[in-house]
């Protein structure tokens, strides 16, 4: 009777070391794949024309997914009102009216990048790369500088014929403290009054069909320069279909690609 109790005794301490052994060896596991997961920080760039809906994008990954967004447009604003060196050389650009060197951007989108390096957060750029050279760069400061990051390219496809509707049909609002944004579609408006403040809804002087179709043309020339690049490098651009799709649909796609 006791030496069934020793051997029983026994057998169930022998269980207990063992699964101590397995959650131990789990734990382990389990670090190495949170380890694994760190290095699964993510840069992305955005393709897609105007209108297209990556900045709308980008922000739902900034607000839910705690993404962090450079904008380099507003990193622009930021280094000239702040007047640091970069700042003062933009500034010298814009009054002459010149178009800002590769070289400059590069510099400041460098500084951003690397003070972030050290962060858990998945990146995205709005606005850069917008050359072949800028690209060329970008990949060198990944490689150099944050070894930890993959880069991801995500072209949002949508016709242009579609964007080109959206925003001729696009009123806005002139009262410049509500800027809301409708669409012509929408019943609420046709009185031609903002449903929400009462001013008058107005068409955007850039909202007509040829100075959409400019634009058009300016951004296919770039694109067309980047994918060229990409695809030189042998890197991979994913699509994301955004067509007829609001824009938490266009985020849930997103988030299935991640
Ligand atoms: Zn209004």
């Amino acid at each position: 009777m006791l030496k069934g109790k020793i051997l029983l005794s026994t057998v169930v301490l022998g269980l207990i070391f063992l699964s101590g052994c397995f959650i131990f060896n789990d734990s382990t596991e389990n670090r190495g794949k949170q380890k694994e997961m760190a290095k699964e920080k993510m840069i992305f760039t955005f393709l897609g024309a105007p209108g297209s809906g990556k900045g709308t994008l980008a922000q739902r990954c900034a607000n839910n997914l705690g993404f962090e967004v450079l904008s380099t447009g507003d990193l622009f604003r930021q280094h000239i009102s702040n007047k640091t060196n970069i700042g003062k050389k933009l500034n010298e650009y814009m009054e002459k009216g010149q178009l800002v060197p590769d070289e400059l951007v590069v510099k400041m989108v460098k500084e951003w990048l690397t003070s972030r390096s050290d962060s858990d957060k998945s990146i995205i750029l709005d606005g850069f790369p917008r050359t072949s050279l800028q690209a060329k760069k970008l990949l060198e400061i990944i490689q150099q500088d944050m070894p930890n990051y993959v880069f991801k390219i995500v072209k949002l496809e949508i016709p242009q014929e579609e964007i080109s509707q959206r925003l001729v049909n696009r009123r806005v609002c002139s009262n410049k403290r509500c800027q809301a944004i409708y669409n012509t579609s929408m019943p609420e408006i046709s009185s031609g009054k903002c449903p929400k403040c009462g001013a008058e809804l107005l068409q955007r002087k850039d909202d007509t069909p040829e100075v959409i179709a400019d634009r058009f043309e300016v951004y296919n020339k770039h694109e067309k320069e980047l994918i060229n690049f990409y695809e030189s490098e042998g890197l991979e651009i994913e699509k994301l279909n955004v067509s007829q799709k609001t824009p938490d649909i266009i985020f849930q796609d997103f988030k299935k690609m991640l």
